[in-house]
């Protein structure tokens, strides 16, 4: 057995990762921090709107909770956005202590009631919040990273995780947690960086995890057309407009970000009019924009939704344990049940502040690893997400699907790519952001978590 020198190993150093890090060193405990590439790898470090959180004086956990709940379809769990919503203004503060430079103002975004998204510099969040929370990391004697290591199988023993296997071999330590991030990037449309293509689910569900949401991928309508910049929501609100070939508006822009998006794919090709927008008030995309070879002044740019956010992700109670002992999961790679159907925009930083924590603080109760334990399984090769296959599942997972499509695609080598194929298989009705064209309404007797175990059949359950 690998010697155990760090009481948490932690896979991942986005938001959800820097969070229980640095909450486990103010514990006293040693983190290893292990990460696939380096920090601009991270969907945190490329976030862009902010932070929700009832922080403003007008605002309440319970309105921020209502728009939560409104949003995700009546598919949310009401005791995970109890303590999201009403944890989350203290995570900000705690954020706000550490020096992240927030702007003056709170922001107003859709579905929410009221001002509450912190954001810095309009569209930095993400840059600044993990440059802060990783400069902090690094300077503590209590904190270890290493990068560009990826992490291939979790490493189980009698039921209980005793650590992570990786290219180099195995890693022990008494408790793990996955803060992985999503899948989008499975997906040849995506937001992600590349390498975010479910890695937790597929490790978490080989090594034993249940697995849940998996049909609820969030696309977002405006991404530049052959790239993977986002054009916040932010621009429609300030008068951005969406128009057809013929030049013609065809939706209403700050309509849910779901039915943009169903709206956009009838159309085909669809371009963005920043014309009338104060587009000084957005320097850094508009230079992003510029450098894509667009003039936003003068005539509209091409757009098209891409896979943004994966709702779905290994299964946890609201202090991140999952089905193993010793295993727990925070941020985009868990599904706590929080977001329902539909994730409110700027739920998710916020997701990983409050449970990346709980998980850090429960994690470090776990007892010292078993002195006989199992031999850690060999290396396994590492999962790569092929052109063709971001194509197929983009294709036959995309943001209108067709049971045709995701019978052949369940049949997919890749156990992400038809672990997705199954639940949406699964959930014959259209949901929040999963649209099935067999079936484009709400069916009531779907209204529930669909949860797949190892070895056994995909169930209903009901969290309350
Ligand atoms: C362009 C963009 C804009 C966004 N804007 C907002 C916003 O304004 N507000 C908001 O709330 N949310 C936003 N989101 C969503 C939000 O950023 C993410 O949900 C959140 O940051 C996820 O954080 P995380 O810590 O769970 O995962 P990530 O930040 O994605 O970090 C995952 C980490 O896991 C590592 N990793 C993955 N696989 C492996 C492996 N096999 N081995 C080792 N390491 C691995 C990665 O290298 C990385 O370090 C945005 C997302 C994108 C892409």
């Amino acid at each position: 057995m690998p010697e155990v020198t760090r009481d948490l190993l932690i896979v991942g150093a986005g938001a959800a990762g820097l969070t229980a890090a640095l909450t486990a060193a103010e514990h006293g405990a040693r983190v290893l921090m292990l990460t696939k590439g380096h920090a601009p790898d991270s969907s945190s470090w490329h976030a862009q709107g902010g932070i929700a959180g009832a922080v403003g004086d007008d605002d309440t956990a319970t309105l921020h909770a209502v728009d939560t709940e409104r949003a995700g379809r009546d598919l949310c769990r009401p005791s995970a956005v109890r303590v999201l919503t009403e944890e989350g203004p203290e995570r900000v503060r705690d954020l706000i202590a550490l020096g992240v430079p927030f702007d003056p103002e709170l922001s107003l975004e859709g579905g929410h009631s009221r001002r509450r998204v912190s954001s810095v510099d309009g569209a930095a969040t993400g840059w600044a919040v993990t440059s802060v929370l990783g400069r902090r990391a690094a300077s503590s004697e209590l904190i270890a990273t290493s990068e560009a290591t990826n992490v291939l199988a979790l490493w189980v023993s009698g039921g209980r995780c005793l650590g992570v296997v990786t290219p180099d071999g195995p890693i022990a330590a008494r408790a793990t947690i996955l803060a992985m991030g999503g899948a989008a990037a499975l997906w040849a449309r995506t937001t992600n960086p590349e390498g975010q293509i479910g890695d937790a689910i597929a490790i978490g569900f080989a090594a034993g995890a249940a697995v849940a949401d998996l049909e609820f991928m969030q696309f977002h309508p405006t991404v530049l057309a052959g790239s993977r910049l986002l054009l916040t929501e932010a621009l429609r609100g300030e008068g951005a407009t969406l128009l057809d070939e013929k030049g013609e508006r065809f939706v209403d822009e700050l309509a849910p970000r779901d039915e943009v998006a169903r709206a956009m794919v009838r159309k085909g090709s669809v371009r963005l009019d920043l014309r009338d927008v104060d587009r000084a008030r957005f320097p850094g995309l508009m230079a992003e924009i510029e450098k894509a070879g667009f003039n936003p002044a003068i005539e509209p740019i091409p757009v098209s939704p891409a896979a943004h956010y994966t709702i779905g992700g290994v299964v946890t109670d609201l202090i991140g344990r999952t089905d193993i002992a010793g295993l727990y999961a925070a941020g985009e790679s868990a599904a706590t049940g929080v977001h329902g159907a539909n994730r409110l925009a700027s739920n998710s930083l916020l997701e990983c502040l409050v449970f990346g924590r709980r998980a850090a603080l429960a994690a470090l109760d776990e007892p010292a690893a078993p002195s006989r334990p199992e031999a850690p399984p060999p290396a396994p090769p590492a999962r790569v997400a092929s052109a063709e296959l971001r194509e197929q599942v983009w294709r036959q997972a995309g943001v209108m699907r067709d049971p045709a499509d995701l019978t052949d695609l369940a049949r997919s080598p890749d156990p992400v790519a038809a672990l997705v194929a199954r639940f949406a298989l699964a959930r014959s009705e259209s949901r929040g952001v999963h649209y099935r064209i067999d079936a484009p309404t709400t069916n009531q007797t779907l209204e529930g978590h669909f949860v797949l175990r190892p070895g056994q059949e995909l169930t209903l359950e009901h969290w309350s």
